[in-house]
């Protein structure tokens, strides 16, 4: 085996890229709008995991608070889930009306995992995680 292999010629091979799993941060205060009073949103990995959740007083907020960003909150939970990489899909609109989330949400489901996200966060909050 070479192992020094040259480098030019794989820069622009695109090598199957595989996609991210992904995590849907939606809203699920019903038919949502920015007057609502309060938004409760929820991340939801796409195979059926519910992540992180956070209530807010803001859609804007939220972005940073969900780790919508690459600088916000809740990122060190996800980075556990899926420490190889992952997307961060912020669902707009009526989350049923999302197919891919509905799918995700199938899986969480079919799994039978436990769906309380405060209660996931507790758990992981006495395993002693410093951070
Ligand atoms: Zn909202």
């Amino acid at each position: 085996m070479m192992k020094h292999s040259a480098e030019r010629s794989t820069a622009k091979v695109n090598i199957q890229a595989r996609p991210l799993p992904r995590i849907f941060v939606f809203c699920s205060s019903g038919d949502c709008s920015d007057s609502s009073d309060w938004h409760s949103f929820q991340a939801l990995s796409e195979d059926g995991e519910f992540l992180a959740a956070h209530i807010c007083s803001s859609h804007d907020y939220a972005l940073h608070d969900m780790g919508v960003r690459e600088t916000g909150l809740k990122r060190e939970l996800y980075v556990e889930r899926y420490s190889n990489g992952f997307d961060v899909v912020l669902v707009t609109g009526p989350p049923k009306q999302h197919a891919e989330l509905m799918a995700a949400y199938a899986n969480h489901v079919a799994h039978g995992k436990d769906g309380s996200p405060w209660q996931q966060e507790r758990a992981r909050s006495k395993t002693g995680d410093a951070g």
